[in-house]
């Protein structure tokens, strides 16, 4: 059995309404289970697959899920990265390695799950991308149709090519993240369409489950610092919940410090941490190479002050330089292809040693959230394109410099 409860008031609300925001005082949801009627065992978590439908107890699922079995990412040990900063257990849980690419497939079978189990008829959202590839793709999944809003001009080529190749209806906004959002809560509340932006309690469900999968992956240690790339906010919140649910539960010990890192034109958690401020004040022309965190007024901005600040975690911003450093840092030293946004949780990490943040004898996972190939155009205007040769042994001796 599970409610939904307003982080702010407390005032509670069926688990089959359809509501983002609390009526009363307009502040975030976040969905409740009772301890009473829930049971669960780590043994029967153990005999499942690792994946998101592992933790289906503490999903608010009920019948058979829209699916592409999303979840199970590997937890890669970062030696030589770690080796550099002279951390012994560095880790990246590669979320690009979900079905789409990208961490939002977490949230997006338990979504629109929710949305065909509350009986909506059509989903929709707005996206710096990997929200509208995932979308189209689960939309497509489970039968619903999708219209996705997308920054004009601003949205990675591969993810695009994802939205309109999963047959979602997708929209260029001529306006940033920020505005695209607006518009579609708006599109939402007057034509009834359901909601998956991450302001959406039951698509941060799913994404709690990285942490979930963390755990399991260190053999049942809660790690002392969990890293992650912060857009919107909703990700670092959804494993926050997730943490604190497994010590409710009983099902792990301790709680890591939740640590976020924004792009340094695009930080206004950054901000808010660092100057005490009881809220995030949005940053009104966010700029980054980072196009998925690319975000100024963040919607889970309360429930990741909380996140941070109740567990002695970190804040801080990198730059697109040290981002891009990273990006190819973790290609080339250690064989993992991510994109942009999802190297500044190891590029923040890079920098908090620099800076004697941190102690190098923590555990640290870090959350990389989405594929190389989403963002293509990026990396090929950072490396040197391939050298040609005729089709013969002395030429390609020659390119070589044999
Ligand atoms: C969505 C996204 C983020 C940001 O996540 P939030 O929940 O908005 O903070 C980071 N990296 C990638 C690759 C994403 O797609
Ligand atoms: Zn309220």
């Amino acid at each position: 059995m599970f409610d939904l409860r307003c982080i702010s008031c407390g005032a509670g609300y069926q688990s089959d309404e359809v509501i983002y925001t609390c009526r009363r005082c307009g502040h975030l949801l976040e969905v409740r289970y009772d301890p009473d009627t829930i049971h669960i065992s780590r043994d029967a978590w153990k005999s499942r697959p690792l994946s998101v439908w592992r933790y289906r107890e503490l999903l608010p699922v009920s019948g058979d899920p829209v699916t592409l079995q999303e979840g199970g990412t590997p937890l890669y040990h970062l030696k030589r990265i770690g080796a550099e900063l002279g951390i012994k257990n560095l880790y990246a849980k590669h979320e690009g390695m979900n079905p789409s690419g990208s961490f939002k497939d977490r949230g997006m079978t338990v979504g629109v799950s929710m949305a065909l189990q509350l009986g909506m008829k059509s989903v929709a959202c707005a996206s710096t991308g990997n929200t509208s590839a995932s979308l189209a793709a689960y939309g497509a999944r489970g039968g619903i149709p999708s219209i996705v809003l997308l920054p004009a001009g601003k949205v990675a080529l591969g993810k695009i090519a994802q939205a309109l190749m999963h047959g979602a209806r997708v929209i260029s906004i001529r306006g940033n993240f920020d505005q695209a959002l607006e518009i579609v809560r708006d599109l939402c509340e007057k034509k009834g369409m359901y909601l998956l932006n991450s302001v959406n309690p039951y698509r941060l469900e799913g994404q709690k489950t990285i942490g979930f999968e963390v755990v399991d992956q260190l053999g049942g240690v809660v790690p002392d610092r969990m890293v992650l790339p912060v857009g919107n906010a909703g990700n670092i919140s959804a494993v926050h919940k997730g943490m604190l649910e497994l010590q409710e539960f009983g099902l792990a010990d301790g709680m890591p410090m939740m640590t976020g890192i924004q792009a340094a034109g695009s930080a206004p958690v950054v901000r808010a941490i660092r100057e005490n401020l009881p809220v995030v004040i949005p940053e009104k022309n966010p700029e980054t190479i980072a196009t998925a965190i690319r975000i100024g007024a963040p919607v889970n901005a309360e429930k990741v002050l909380r996140a941070i600040r109740e567990t002695g975690g970190l804040a801080r911003s990198v730059t697109d330089s040290e981002i891009l450093a990273m990006q190819r840092d973790l290609a080339r030293m250690e064989g993992i292809g991510v994109e942009p946004a999802s190297a500044a949780s190891v590029a923040g990490v890079r920098k908090l040693v620099d800076e004697g943040a941190i102690d190098t004898d923590e555990t640290i996972v870090c959350v990389v959230t989405g594929h190389l190939l989403k963002d293509p155009e990026t990396v090929i205007s950072q490396c040197d394109p391939p050298e040609e040769c005729d089709a013969t042994i002395e030429s390609l001796l020659q390119a070589l410099h044999l």
